[in-house]
């Protein structure tokens, strides 16, 4: 501390953001402090938890905001209102933990993906804690047990907790031990109950009388860092809705992918997006089952989100995206056929959206999303038939060359005339049933 012409300055860390100010952790006390104004330039990233600062103490008044130092570190993730702006969740830790439930909030695995490459971008080390353990009734037989554990073999930490059973809490610890952390997660999955387990355990250890523990944050409140034992620091934030990903190309993306970079070396383009490509290493291992399906789609939802290249007439009113092509959208047309190359419009398909190619009616099995069509392999699919709806529509069937999945989609008004009608007459070609005497049987009948 310095004095001055009446005012000293201090150093101090940010363990709460309020409007107007912060509260600063100076000399081991927490002190109100009021952010100036003119102590920020335009530009300057906005005040988190975490951050070091430096305070102007005039003689018996407030304490004042001087300066944000450089950060070590920050997790951020987009402003979900403006996805150009960074909105940094913790400045200046060693240790970023998801904490997630596979029950009461039901597991969303794309966070934990969403989650990682964050962190890798931060520079942050992550770790997985799976709350809540004691809601699960067969752990052995649980398919998003095995998915979260299979993250450690990817040399992310995974801890498996339950604040009611007691369970984990002790690794949890030792795991923050003598580290800044911040613990993230959607709402509910109990970030504020395993901080206070660990305020529980140190009080025990102490042999201390049950007093009301320093009970973390807020509903309002964004952030707080707090302080659950000696060589543990703690940021509790509050319940995570989304975790928007700056946009990156693909080639960054994958970067962030470790297991698709160990097989993208046998995709035929140097430069494959792992998308629409044909003889794509790393969709062949998503087939063969060596890179797991979630990651993939993890991938696709990246990519088409923040791939600037992206524009609504590829995305299907859904939110989905074209089952064309994901990224290659030029001036000829939002897509390129993956089959025979040819630029594909959407103004005769009726809707924003392409199922197939109007030219080879060939289609990529690839939503990124179950529910629209039935698989994901990314097969291309090829027509096989056509046939009639109720109601007297007109549709293509597909079947997956890769995995044989069948999805049936309508036919488009500039649909190959030609070929829509070889697809229809093809089973006549070789009928398993006497055609050469229908005339004869019909007139049995
Ligand atoms: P946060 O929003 O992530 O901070 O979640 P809270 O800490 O507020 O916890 C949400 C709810 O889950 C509370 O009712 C907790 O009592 C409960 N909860 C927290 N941890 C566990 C756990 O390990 N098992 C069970 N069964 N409930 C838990
Ligand atoms: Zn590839």
């Amino acid at each position: 501390m310095t004095e001055g012409q009446g005012n000293r300055a201090s150093t101090g860390l940010v363990t709460m953001v309020v409007r107007g100010g912060c509260k600063v952790r100076v000399d081991g006390q927490v002190v109100d402090c009021i952010a100036q104004n003119a102590s920020r330039s335009a530009g300057e990233p906005e005040l988190a938890v975490g951050d070091e600062v430096t305070l102007m103490h005039p003689s018996g008044g407030l304490y004042l905001l001087e300066s944000v130092l450089p950060r070590r570190t920050s997790l951020s993730k987009a402003d979900p209102r403006r996805p150009d702006l960074e909105q940094v969740i913790a400045a200046n830790i060693d240790l970023a933990v998801l904490v997630v439930t596979i029950t009461e909030p039901s597991l969303r695995i794309s966070l934990v993906d969403r989650f990682l490459v964050a962190s890798r971008i931060s520079g942050v080390t992550p770790l997985i804690c799976v709350n809540k353990i004691d809601l699960l009734r067969n752990e052995e037989n649980s398919p998003e047990l095995s998915c979260l554990l299979a993250y450690n073999e990817m040399g992310v930490e995974v801890v498996v907790c339950s604040v009611v059973t007691g369970r984990g809490i002790d690794r949890l610890a030792q795991m923050l031990q003598g580290k800044r952390s911040v613990l993230i997660g959607q709402k509910g999955v109990g970030k504020t109950s395993l901080i206070d387990a660990l305020f529980r355990d140190a009080e025990l250890s102490a042999a201390q009388p049950q007093k009301g523990r320093a009970r973390g944050r807020s509903a309002t409140m964004q952030a707080i860092l707090l302080q659950p034992k000696p060589g543990i620091e703690v940021i509790d934030t509050s319940g995570l809705r989304d975790f928007g990903i700056r946009r990156m190309t693909a080639q960054e993306l994958q970067e962030h992918f470790p297991e698709f970079r160990v097989c993208a070396s046998g995709c035929e383009r140097r430069d494959c997006t792992h998308t629409s490509e044909l003889n794509c290493a790393v969709k062949r291992a998503v087939h063969d089952k060596s890179i797991r399906r979630s990651r993939y789609e993890s991938y696709l939802q990246l990519l088409g989100e923040d791939n600037p290249k992206n524009d609504k007439s590829a995305v299907c009113k859904r939110g989905q995206k074209s089952s064309l092509t994901t990224s290659t959208i030029d001036a000829e047309g939002p897509f390129r056929c993956a089959n025979c190359g040819e630029h594909v419009g959407t103004e005769n398909a009726g809707t924003h959206h392409r199922n197939h190619c109007p030219n080879c009616l060939y289609s990529l099995h690839l939503d990124n999303r179950p529910g629209d069509r039935s698989a994901h392999c990314g097969g291309l699919m090829e027509p096989i038939a056509v046939w009639v709806r109720h109601g007297g529509e007109w549709a293509l069937i597909h079947r997956c060359k890769e995995c044989g999945a069948l999805s049936s989609n309508r036919i488009a008004a500039d649909d190959n005339e030609i070929l829509l009608l070889s697809l229809a007459v093809r089973p006549l070609s070789s009928p398993p049933f006497p055609l050469n005497r229908l005339k004869d049987l019909l007139k049995r009948g």
